[in-house]
């Protein structure tokens, strides 16, 4: 009897497998910085006086991915300055949501009070006070790294931290090749001013709609990845030690909202996220 060729797809799958290497990382950090350097070019060919300067990636497997446009640069990280004349001479530190892109997962107005929650979470640690500032996003589809890859977005920004959105998978594979788009939760990028390259100039953070997002839920919480990120908008780096047993599961130590993979809910600072913070904003000026 012939064989039909349909018969022959699962030899043929077994093939693309055994053929395909395997544990392929999803994010190559030299293409990452080869894709931030073009939006770096671009903003020079502009004659803008700033630059991306970082990317933190937080993931749903792979561990402790942050990519520097410039290594060299690196002794000292950035931190937000106080009264910057450059960023509206004052010591609040701005942030906006745009309501353009969405995700359509959970009613957005649940979405909006995810993030509110997790602002109020950074802004109301004891040890300092910022403050943090909710300002209008004037129906802007806010976004200056969307813009520099021709995905929509404003070459322009509003509020000191952007919550840009919402965005298709293809913009995660864009900014971090070749398939970051797999396995990104989230991103927060750092701009800083090139004569003042350790001072932050903005900060964008996106989310992956490729995932199903949920409130409350595990797979994927919006408040806890909305409250990583922030730690980003504040300066925080990733920290804790990631295990992974031979059933699969993981374990941190220590257990953090700055750990660098997503695991579970978690809405509030542990230990290391509260010392960090403290670390660097509770000698911020108080008036
Ligand atoms: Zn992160």
């Amino acid at each position: 009897m012939k064989q039909k060729w349909f018969n022959l797809f699962p030899l043929i799958a077994l093939v693309i497998m055994l053929a395909a290497p395997q544990a392929l990382s999803a994010i190559d950090e030299n293409e990452v910085k080869v894709a931030l350097n073009t939006m770096n070019d671009q903003l020079a060919a502009a004659n803008k006086d700033f630059a991306v300067d970082c990317v933190e990636f937080l993931t749903v497997d792979e561990e402790g991915i942050i990519v520097y446009a410039n290594d060299h640069q690196h002794q000292l990280s950035s931190q937000w300055l106080a009264y910057d004349p450059w960023r509206f001479g004052t010591r609040d530190i701005y942030w906006a949501v745009d309501q353009v892109d969405r995700t359509a997962d959970v009613p957005w107005a649940d979405v909006n009070g995810a993030i509110g929650s997790a602002m109020n979470t950074w802004n109301t640690v004891p040890c300092a006070n910022i403050p943090l500032v909710w300002v209008d996003d004037f129906g802007l589809d806010l976004g200056y790294v969307q813009y520099l890859v021709g995905m929509g977005g404003v070459p322009g920004w509003l509020a000191d931290i952007t919550f840009a959105g919402w965005m298709p998978r293809t913009f995660f594979d864009i900014i971090a090749p070749p398939s970051g788009g797999n396995n990104i939760l989230g991103v927060t990028f750092t701009f800083t001013w090139n004569a003042r390259p350790t001072d932050v100039a903005f900060k964008e953070i996106y989310y992956n709609d490729r995932f199903n997002w949920r409130i409350n839920e595990r797979y994927y919480d919006i408040e806890t990845v909305v409250a990583h990120e922030v730690g980003h908008g504040v300066s925080l780096g990733h920290f804790g030690k990631i295990f992974r047993t031979p059933n699969g599961d993981l374990h941190f130590a220590p257990r953090a909202l700055m750990n660098a993979i997503y695991y579970d809910i978690l809405h509030e600072l542990l230990g290391t996220d509260n010392a960090s913070f403290c670390s660097i904003w509770a000698s911020w000026p108080n008036n």
